[in-house]
């Protein structure tokens, strides 16, 4: 039963981007999520949420006041600087005109587990919560068009059956009433870059996007999980602004609290 309620929350809040159709065809003036489909969303998660209280999303407690986290979790939950600065030079290079992480991550911490249950279970309550968490940081000033998820490359999405920055691109979306776009494609696998040295990262990085059409004069947010070095990110906002994208702002959960590490 659980599973069968996860699922159908799955599809409804991936209904556009999980329609291989929608990919190619989407319009960047489509409309926002409409405010039945939010509703009907909100409503399953409560469903669930009755029928299966929540526990921690990094330990078995329950958690507190409507969130992921219990007490104990969410003391040990370091926020980060809301706006990177500059002086990570790399997420800059393609012009990226901004980046905001909520939170630092590291091994151990409890971002790190939330963001492992979100990328290895189906766990898209998790998801959209933390992509609402995330969205408190983007000011609601009227300067963006289109919320643009990091994608994984076809083969990672069969194996694994979703993309996590999706899922976390949706709670964004309903907190700032923008719609996804699938408007990157990632045609070449991503190598593990774990252990690789940060030149090496950027290489393996390099030209791994490309943009969809659409994209022209667009201000885009680019929504993923985590950032280490930024070479993802990078990478992929360079793809939407030689495809024309007025502006790229980033967006993610968390940051590496070292950047440049594995
Ligand atoms: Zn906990």
């Amino acid at each position: 039963m659980r599973g069968l309620l996860e699922y159908t929350g799955f599809l409804v809040a991936n209904r556009r981007v999980s329609d291989p159709n929608s990919v190619t065809s989407l319009h960047f003036n489509d409309s926002p999520p409409g405010e039945s489909a939010r509703r009907m969303r909100t409503a399953l998660r409560d469903l669930n949420a009755f029928l299966f209280p929540r526990t921690c999303a990094a330990c078995d407690n329950r958690p507190a006041g409507g969130g992921f986290f219990c007490l104990p979790c969410s003391a040990r939950v370091p926020r980060a600087d809301p706006e990177v600065p500059a002086r990570l030079c790399p997420v800059f290079e393609s012009g990226l005109s901004s980046l905001r992480c909520l939170w630092y991550t590291e091994p151990g911490s409890p971002v790190r587990a939330a963001i492992h249950a979100v990328k290895y279970s189906l766990c898209p309550d998790l998801a959209a919560w933390l992509g609402q968490q995330a969205a408190g940081l983007v000011p609601k000033t009227g300067d963006l068009d289109a919320i643009v998820p990091v994608p994984i490359h076809r083969s990672r999405r069969l194996e694994r059956g979703f993309n996590q920055a999706e899922q976390i691109a949706r709670g964004v979306s309903d907190e700032l009433g923008l719609p996804v776009s699938p408007a990157l494609r990632r045609p070449v696998p991503s190598i593990s870059q774990t252990g690789k040295t940060s030149s090496t990262r950027r290489l393996l990085a390099a030209d791994t996007f490309c943009a969809l059409e659409g994209v022209a004069g667009v201000r885009v947010l680019l929504v993923d999980d985590v950032v280490t070095t930024g070479t993802t990110l990078n990478s992929a906002a360079r793809a939407l602004l030689e495809a024309g994208a007025a502006s790229v702002d980033g967006l993610a959960v968390a940051v590496s609290r070292r950047p440049g590490s594995p």
